[in-house]
């Protein structure tokens, strides 16, 4: 019974369908992969961010106000010997404050220890504060006028909105009872900081560019592969930006 309508039925039609269906199937199966492949050059933000360029702030370029701060961590709260912190209310973005940790861990390898982190995150607000305690020191301790005193702080001091530090990249590294800047650690930092994601982001040389005096304790993480080229390339960020701020 059940036979007898299968062999009725002629040898090409048998199989007719099912030659179709398989290949109705991988037209489905290869019109999905498109559209996938198609939907995946949209939705790529993380691969955009991995190659975006890093974050400029600097005297024309003020921190966006739609900056995220949120998810900042508390440096004082991370359990490691690594580093101490100046002030126990200092927060830092988790990823540049990982990155910083496995930097400090080689440094003591290489028997640099005591780093202290004396700033990180910095609001708009605490950054005002210090401009205006420099500005009256000008005027007051230093006695200079308005206009000189002003030009002081201008060269020392970010605007508020303007600092690096808002962005909760950067951090002051120091070495408590110590000219930074006369220690084996200053060295270390200025040869190795590329290799962690970091760049010395203030130096002598770049002063016409950054507007900023040189720093050796200022690092400003910007991920391994930015930092690498900023360094084989010798351009400070500004430059860097500049540079490649049209071809990604
Ligand atoms: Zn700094």
């Amino acid at each position: 019974m059940l036979t007898d309508p299968v062999k009725s039925v002629p040898q090409a039609s048998r199989e007719t369908p099912k030659k179709d269906v398989p290949s109705l199937f991988q037209v489905l199966v290869i019109g999905a992969l498109i559209l996938l492949s198609f939907a995946a050059s949209f939705l790529r933000p993380a691969s955009a961010e991995e190659t975006a360029l890093p974050i400029l702030v600097n005297k024309s370029h003020p921190l966006p106000a739609d900056y995220d701060v949120t998810g900042f961590i508390l440096l004082n709260t991370v359990e490691t010997d690594l580093f101490t912190v100046k002030n126990k209310n200092t927060y830092a973005d988790p990823e540049a404050t990982e990155a910083l940790l496995s930097l400090l861990a080689d440094a003591r390898k290489d028997g640099l220890d005591k780093w202290q982190i004396s700033e990180a995150y910095r609001s708009v607000d605490a950054q005002q504060k210090i401009w205006d305690k420099n500005y009256q020191k000008y005027r007051n301790v230093n006695g200079l006028s308005k206009k000189k005193a002003l030009q002081a702080v201008e060269r020392r001091v970010a605007k508020p909105g303007c600092s690096e530090h808002h962005t909760g990249l950067a951090f002051d590294m120091t070495v408590p009872g110590k000219a930074f800047r006369l220690t084996p650690h200053a060295k270390w930092l200025a040869t190795h900081c590329q290799d962690y994601g970091f760049i010395i982001r203030y130096t002598k040389d770049k002063e016409k560019y950054t507007g900023i005096t040189e720093e050796p304790w200022h690092i400003r993480y910007v991920g391994i592969e930015h930092a690498r080229k900023m360094v084989e390339e010798n351009l400070c960020l500004e430059e860097y930006i500049e540079k490649y701020q049209n071809s990604l």
